[in-house]
């Protein structure tokens, strides 16, 4: 039996190497390595072909909410496939797309009304932007010359063009940057390399002065201001200080530059709130959701708008003044039945209030790692951790980025059955919103015997 499924085991690998181009993959190196090969998933947990049971660290990239194999959304999920798996929004309406969109606009920030169903955080990213850029020139006293984003700095917002011209991924820029159109950024205003001189508050009160200086030189020409809130996931795990939120929405009113929310990482649980946006009491004019949508189950991802941007919009179809965008999958039927579901289980399983318990453990066992030689600074809110290594604590200096020091951790967890994986040097925890204390207790000390058996190899 064993002996068997090894044998399927590297013929599934075989072919995984011939056909399957990976994302984010270095290829060589992923095809000499390889990777599990997941079979199945049952609660917090994945199963590979030959067997072995690994913990899902990461929900599965951020977006698995519930578990895996959940009886309530698989259930909302058959059903739904019972009657129809999928048709389409263009021209036609949809049970489930109806009752989730209600569903979201009762729950996201007021005066969010409108919802435009995609199918990635990026499409929901790239429909915000096309939204934004439209609407000003459609809206009463309208400008053609609102054609600038402005962004905050080591964003990620997808992959798509426009999305990846809204962030400021260093990497991406120098690979794609001729695709890409001009934005104006503003620093990060979460850090802990200071420029020479500053101290932690210096550094903050200049970005509060970036901040304003940005929005007020290029408020008539900037189209929206566009931001993850509180949390910028895939810059490292970068946390925001209270008050950066609503001063950036206070700022983009004062000056009436529409604020762009991008929830897609930071949306149903994770930072401890159902939506980021709620902790500072901020109503964005735009808000993008995605990931955790569906429970993390299937691809549906959301961008709402305000009555005021959404109105812009309508006229007699003779003027031109339509939306024209839309995705052949938009709006999904199977995936909006898992959201609604999904949805549901919030409430019926108290997950916030776990988010709650698992954060305060969180924090109580990252201390841990105050003193560690290797471990430059811990960032967390709710259950989103980033662990960042350097060579040297106490200059801050990284370590050889040949060594893959984030990766060779990765490998080390895996090894003992939790999924991870780095944004670079940055180890990141990111456990469902409803995983229980018992198995986050687990992911942490598996992620500090991974952090200590990596560094470790690389001092000697
Ligand atoms: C992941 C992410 C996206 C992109 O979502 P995809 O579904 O991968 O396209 C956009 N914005 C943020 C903040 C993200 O973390």
């Amino acid at each position: 039996m064993h002996a068997q499924r090894t044998e399927q085991a590297a013929d599934l690998r075989r072919l995984d190497n011939t056909h399957v181009w990976h994302p984010f993959a270095p290829m060589t190196a992923y095809r000499e390595e390889g990777a599990p090969i997941i079979e199945r998933g049952e609660g917090f947990h994945l199963f590979d072909v030959e067997g072995r049971r690994y913990l899902d660290g990461i929900s599965s990239l951020w977006c698995n909410v519930h578990g895996h194999h959940v009886p309530e959304i698989d259930a909302a999920v058959r059903a739904q496939l019972d009657r129809v798996a999928h048709t389409t929004l263009l021209g036609l309406a949809s049970t489930p797309s109806i009752e989730l969109a209600q569903q979201l606009v009762e729950r996201t920030p007021r005066g969010l009304t409108k919802v435009f169903f995609s199918d990635s955080g990026a499409t929901a990213v790239e429909a915000a932007l096309k939204i934004a850029f439209q609407y000003h020139r459609q809206r009463p006293g309208g400008s053609d010359e609102r054609n600038l984003f402005a962004t905050v700095r080591g964003a990620y917002h997808g992959d798509t063009i426009g999305s990846v011209s809204v962030g400021s991924i260093e990497l991406f820029h120098r690979v794609y940057g001729k695709l890409l159109f001009e934005t104006v950024s503003v620093p990060s205003p979460s850090g802990f390399r200071f420029p020479l001189g500053m101290t932690q508050s210096d550094y903050y009160a200049h970005c509060l002065d970036e901040l304003e200086r940005v929005i007020s030189t290029h408020a008539r020409r900037l189209a929206a201001f566009v931001m993850e809130p509180l949390v910028q996931g895939a810059a490292g795990i970068l946390v925001h200080p209270p008050g950066y939120l609503s001063r950036v929405r206070q700022l983009t009113t004062d000056y009436g530059v529409p604020l762009i929310a991008d929830e897609v990482a930071v949306g149903f649980g994770r930072t401890g709130t159902l939506f980021a946006c709620e902790q500072e009491d901020v109503s964005p004019d735009i808000l993008c959701l995605g990931k955790g949508l569906t429970g993390g189950y299937l691809p549906v991802a959301a961008t709402l708008a305000t009555d005021e941007i959404f109105d812009a919009f309508l006229g007699d179809p003779s003027e031109g003044r339509t939306f024209f965008h839309g995705h052949t999958y938009t709006g999904n039927p199977l995936g909006c039945a898992a959201a609604i579901a999904s949805l549901a289980l919030f409430e019926k399983n108290r997950v916030l209030e776990n988010v709650a318990a698992s954060s305060k453990l969180l924090a109580g066992r990252l201390r841990q790692l105050a003193d560690h030689p290797h471990v430059a600074e811990v960032r967390q809110r709710g259950v989103m951790v980033g662990i960042e290594l350097v060579q040297d604590r106490m200059s801050g200096r990284p370590f050889d980025a040949r060594l893959r020091m984030g990766h060779q951790v990765t490998l080390a967890a895996r090894k003992r059955g939790v999924i991870l994986r780095p944004l670079g040097d940055v180890v990141v925890l990111m456990p469902a919103p409803a995983m229980p204390q018992e198995l986050v207790t687990t992911l942490c000390d598996v992620a500090f015997e991974a952090i200590n058996e990596a560094t470790r190899a690389a001092a000697n």
